[in-house]
């Protein structure tokens, strides 16, 4: 960047911390949106659904608040009419727009019917000096690196392009760009900053997210190639006598789901390459069972199977579950956990390592160093967002090739599990048990809080358990903390005086957290208020509410998971979504989709679109990388495209060891470069 005309040390470190510092990373800079001058059209001519520029001047302006939201209203003038332009709740356009403003305002004209007139929503939009008329151009808008000006900004594209594209090596192969019909790389970048239309900046945006998602594609599918071809797994030959034995000391039919998913295992695991499979499955949609069928397999064939759970409780469930169904089919069945006695851990190591114990079950303990199995042929890894990559590959690393089998409740949707997940194949359980009733939800404020609690009071008094969950935003944790304990006490002193109500929270050590979680689902306590989202996955049949307080500070997942917690018995269930007086009109209408519906995909599909990938994957996750032109929302199709070129290229060059292949490599490091934990991961 310093090598540039016009760019100064001062403004080539402000682009730095922007994440511009080298001119290739410049051209990948791409513009916000684009003022299109060569569009201008008269206000009093204006019909709604056009898409335009006008010029015009600020006549007046109003801000609006609503909850936490402010809208930004500006009536433009120009010699024929006027418009009403609004902006949702970007605060700093009231520092640039006033009365007497010039400006040119570029979006969809639309019709307003709670102003029963036409205006702009969320345009973009630019000031202008007195005389300027750039009649014939369209001008990128970037967004603002600290105090550069947009020209700025526009004249240090201007100048890299002139002197530099002509440098610009095009790493896509040719038979790529014509099979997808991609414009070239120089093209692409000259036409995404300084295009000649509007068609031709989207058709040059699509060529460089192309190139992002294929590039990083490439990485998954060496990836995935590498995984594969680490060792000859243990085949395993599926005995359908054997599954049959299974079937019959179930207490249920399998689901059509189960069914399909178990004969996708049973694929896998007869060839000799170590299945690497991420089970999806909504919360009850009996992805244990499907655990068990495969493990079953494995034991059936003389081998070890492990599952590993996140938390000790779980851990217990898997335990109690797995020892009533595979034990009198003849596999012994051993728990691992950290919280053991010394003798007792000893005695379960030493029979992990010699195979007697042929199926494990464990929490984090099973990955630790002392741990060594004789023969593991297959692992899962239930609740897998709750472990990272890394302990995904300590697993792998305690057989010889073992398959593994990673299961989720959280749905991913299909552009997120093909990018963080894309080295795994993908299974779906797609369908509930039958006779599973909806859990029945309402979004509920403080007005109603006295209400909620006679309810809550006629569940306790037929018997029923109950979840309050509090939210702890890690800033004011302790305040949080101390929040949660005070209602915690309240409840239980005098609201709930006649009920048992316990507490747990994260800053509880395990021990006192699980002794907690076993007294609820034991039926000794009646109402439990937790301050975190303590437990995954634990079957409590006789819990009926979920109350979450401030349920806006979550995500929509999050929630959607909590409700899981209810419904897994055979009594009516409810959740009840209490929001803080503070919440805006947005964010109820965002928890109001929890009402809606109680398909995990559907709802994990609005939580990405309203919060963007990286939030809705939460800082547990790796292997997100950020992407500077992609958007993993819209991008869809591009994505699988994308992927299947880069997984075919790679399939005919497994160590890209041509000229292309080479190319490629070199274009994949400089663009992921610190961007992200996936690269770094064997
Ligand atoms: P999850 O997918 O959330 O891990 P589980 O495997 O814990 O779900 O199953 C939830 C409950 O549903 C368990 O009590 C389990 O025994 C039961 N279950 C699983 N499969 C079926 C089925 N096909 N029919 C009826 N009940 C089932
Ligand atoms: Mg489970």
């Amino acid at each position: 960047m310093r090598y540039l005309k016009g760019v100064g040390p001062k403004s080539s470190e402000l682009f730095a911390k922007a994440g511009v510092s080298t001119i290739e990373e410049l051209f990948y800079y791409i513009p916000r949106a684009y003022t299109d001058w060569t569009n201008i059209v008269e206000i009093g001519s204006l019909r709604i659904s056009d898409c335009v520029t006008v010029v015009a001047r600020v006549v007046s302006c109003d801000v609006l608040r609503r909850g936490r939201m402010q809208i930004f209203t500006a009536a433009l003038e120009d010699d024929t009419g006027t418009i009403l332009a609004r902006w949702f709740g970007r605060r700093y356009i009231q520092r640039v727009l006033e009365a007497g403003t010039k400006v040119a305002v570029s979006g969809e004209v639309r019709f307003s019917r709670f102003a029963r007139r036409i205006e702009f929503m969320n345009p973009s939009f630019e000031v202008i000096g007195e005389d300027e008329v750039a009649e014939g151009r369209i001008e990128p808008q970037y967004s603002q690196i600290a105090s550069l000006s947009g020209g700025r900004i526009r004249g240090i594209v201007r100048t890299a392009i002139d002197e530099f594209l002509d440098q610009v090596v095009d790493p896509l192969p040719e038979s790529v760009l014509e099979a997808r019909g991609l414009p070239g790389l120089m093209e692409s970048i000259a036409n995404v900053h300084f295009p000649p239309s509007l068609e031709h900046a989207a058709r040059a945006r699509s060529r460089l997210a192309y190139d992002e998602l294929f590039l990083f594609q490439i990485v998954v599918a060496l990836k995935k190639r590498q995984i594969a071809s680490s060792g000859d797994a243990v085949r395993i030959a599926w005995r359908d006598e054997e599954h049959g034995r299974l079937l019959a000391s179930l207490s249920f039919d399998l689901t059509g789901a189960q069914e399909r998913v178990i004969s996708e295992i049973a694929g896998d695991l007869e060839r000799g390459e170590p299945m690497n499979r991420l089970l999806q499955g909504d919360v009850g949609s009996g992805k244990t069972a499907v655990a068990a069928a495969a493990m079953h397999q494995a034991v059936a064939a003389g081998h070890q199977a492990a599952i590993m759970a996140p938390t000790e409780i779980l851990a217990e469930q898997h335990f109690e579950n797995l020892t009533a169904l595979l034990s009198p089919l003849g596999g012994r069945v051993v728990l691992l956990r950290g919280g053991m006695k010394v003798g007792e851990r000893d005695d379960a190591l030493g029979l992990i390592a010699s195979g007697e114990a042929q199926v494990v079950v464990g929490t984090h303990a099973l990955i630790q160093q002392t741990t060594s199995f004789s023969d593991l042929a297959l692992a899962v890894v239930d609740e897998q967002h709750r472990f990272g990559v890394v302990q995904r590959a300590a697993l792998r690393g305690k057989g010889r090739a073992p398959h593994i089998l990673v299961m989720t409740a959280t749905p991913i949707p299909r552009t997120l599990a093909l990018t963080v997940y894309g080295d795994l194949d993908v299974s779906v359980l797609d369908e509930m048990p039958p006779g599973r009733e909806m859990v029945a939800t309402a979004v509920r404020d403080e007005a109603a809080r006295s209400k909620v609690y006679s309810f809550l009071k006629s569940e306790v008094t037929s018997g029923r358990q109950i979840f309050i969950v509090y939210p702890l935003v890690e800033e004011s944790e302790k305040m949080e903390l101390a929040a949660a304990t005070k209602m915690y006490e309240e409840l239980k002193e005098r609201t709930f005086s006649d009920a048992t109500v316990g507490l747990v929270h994260g800053r509880m050590k395990a021990e006192e957290k699980d002794a907690v979680m076993a007294g609820f689902k034991a039926g000794g306590t009646d109402i439990l208020v937790s301050t975190t989202v303590v437990e995954v996955g634990v079957d409590i049949p006789n819990a009926t509410v979920m109350v979450i307080e401030h349920a806006e500070r979550f995500g929509l997942a999050q929630l959607h998971q909590l409700r899981g917690r209810v419904g897994r018995g055979e009594h009516r269930s409810y959740c009840i979504l209490m929001v803080g007086r503070g919440a805006s009109d947005e964010a109820r209408e965002r928890i109001q989709v929890l009402a809606d519906t109680n398909d995990g995909f559907v709802i994990a599909e609005r939580d990405l679109e309203m919060r963007g990938p990286g939030e809705f994957l939460g800082v547990r996750q790796h292997g997100l990388p950020r992407f500077s032109v992609a958007d993993l929302v819209t991008d869809a199709r591009l994505l699988v495209q994308a992927r299947d070129d880069a997984f075919a290229l790679v399939a005919d060059d497994p160590n890209m060891s041509t000229p292309v292949g080479k190319l490629l490599l070199d274009a994949t490091r400089r663009r992921f470069r610190g961007r992200g934990a996936f690269m770094d991961v064997g």
